[in-house]
């Protein structure tokens, strides 16, 4: 397994496949000026999957698909076919807003993969429209529901609290634990990219310390357990009696960096070091001028050894080059 300066084994590869997104919620995508990679720019499925072989070759074991929102991309089932295909590939999960799960879930699941994380900021329709803007909380949910009859489980839902938004709908989103097995983890706030996303994160920031507060004082206490996965960027906890999992994912109010175990592929085939630093490596142009499987592991194995640590998100910096949408969460 590779190992980066920092002596941390970097074993998971999140693979945004699209920037482009059918929501515009509020903290990642503004409603104008974006400008879309075309498709000529993208990794076609054949070279996503020379990717992963050579991931693989190095000791690579988990996978994530994500965007953008990764459901938009018309060849998204061979995408998962290849790369279910790879031999010695252990975890494929994918990152969406569920909008087209309904159709999806089933052949996604036939297609190979194994489980999904559905990004849903509130069960109140109202909130919904207002923060991911252009989707309806009951569409979100025929796909929720689509994904768990497909057997995509365990079913782990993202929120990100922004105040003035959704910090009030904590507790209902966390109260879905008790009667069902699936992960419920809040997320803090990031600015990427600079933009008005960026200054809206700074200023809409919620700390899950307040969070967690909010949703002890309503539900009861956090009972805290062990994750099976030392790299869980989320701390796992469970309400009283719960069947599921209350998780919080705290980059700003409790950095996680020193358990970091991922790096990230953009669409644009370009190793990214980091989340929150615009260090990256291209690997699509040594891929397209000729290289092999073993010219995209070199590249991977430096982007590990070249991987940073540390964030200045508290002085409220991160990423100047590229939003959240653009790298992949
Ligand atoms: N469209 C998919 C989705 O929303 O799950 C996949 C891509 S999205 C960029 C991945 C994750 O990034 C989502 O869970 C979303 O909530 C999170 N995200 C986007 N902007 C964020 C921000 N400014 N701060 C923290 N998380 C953010
Ligand atoms: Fe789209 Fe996901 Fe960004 Fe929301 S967080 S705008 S669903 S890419």
């Amino acid at each position: 397994m590779p190992r980066d300066s920092f002596n941390r084994e970097i074993d998971y590869l999140r693979i945004s496949v699209i920037d482009n997104c059918n929501l515009r919620c509020v903290y990642c995508m503004p409603l104008e000026g974006l400008r879309f990679l075309p498709r000529e720019e993208l990794l076609t499925p054949a070279e996503i999957e020379l990717v992963v072989r050579a991931a693989v070759s190095v000791g690579f074991r988990k996978f994530r698909l994500t965007g953008g929102e990764p459901t938009l991309r018309a060849d998204l089932l061979e995408i998962v076919e290849r790369l279910a295909a790879v031999p010695g590939l252990g975890d494929l999960a994918l990152t969406t807003n569920a909008l087209l799960l309904p159709k999806l879930a089933m052949p996604l699941k036939a297609a190979g993969l194994k489980r999904i994380n559905v990004h849903l900021d509130s069960l109140n329709p109202l909130t919904v429209e207002r923060q991911m803007r252009w989707g309806s909380f009951a569409r979100v949910w025929e796909g929720i529901m689509a994904a768990e009859a497909a057997g995509l489980v365990p079913i782990k839902l993202n929120a990100v609290v922004a105040a003035g938004y959704n910090e009030e709908d904590v507790v209902d989103l966390a109260a879905l634990t008790i009667a069902r097995d699936w992960h419920v983890r809040f997320i803090e706030l990031m600015p990427l990219g600079g933009g008005e996303c960026a200054t809206l994160s700074i200023k809409r920031y919620v700390s899950n310390i307040e969070t967690r507060r909010r949703i002890e004082v309503a539900l009861g206490p956090l009972m805290e357990f062990e994750s099976s996965n030392p790299s869980d960027e989320a701390r796992n906890y469970r309400l009283p009696g719960a069947s599921g999992v209350v998780g919080f994912i705290s980059p700003v109010s409790e950095p996680y960096c020193g358990t970091c175990n991922r790096m990230r592929l953009t669409a644009d085939g370009k190793f990214h070091l980091c989340l929150l630093n615009d260090d990256e490596m291209d690997v699509r142009k040594a891929i397209r001028t000729g290289g092999g499987m073993e010219a995209v592991a070199r590249i991977l194995v430096r982007a590990v050894e070249l991987k940073p640590t540390g964030h200045h998100l508290l002085e409220g910096r991160s990423t100047r080059d590229r939003s959240m949408y653009q790298i992949g969460g």
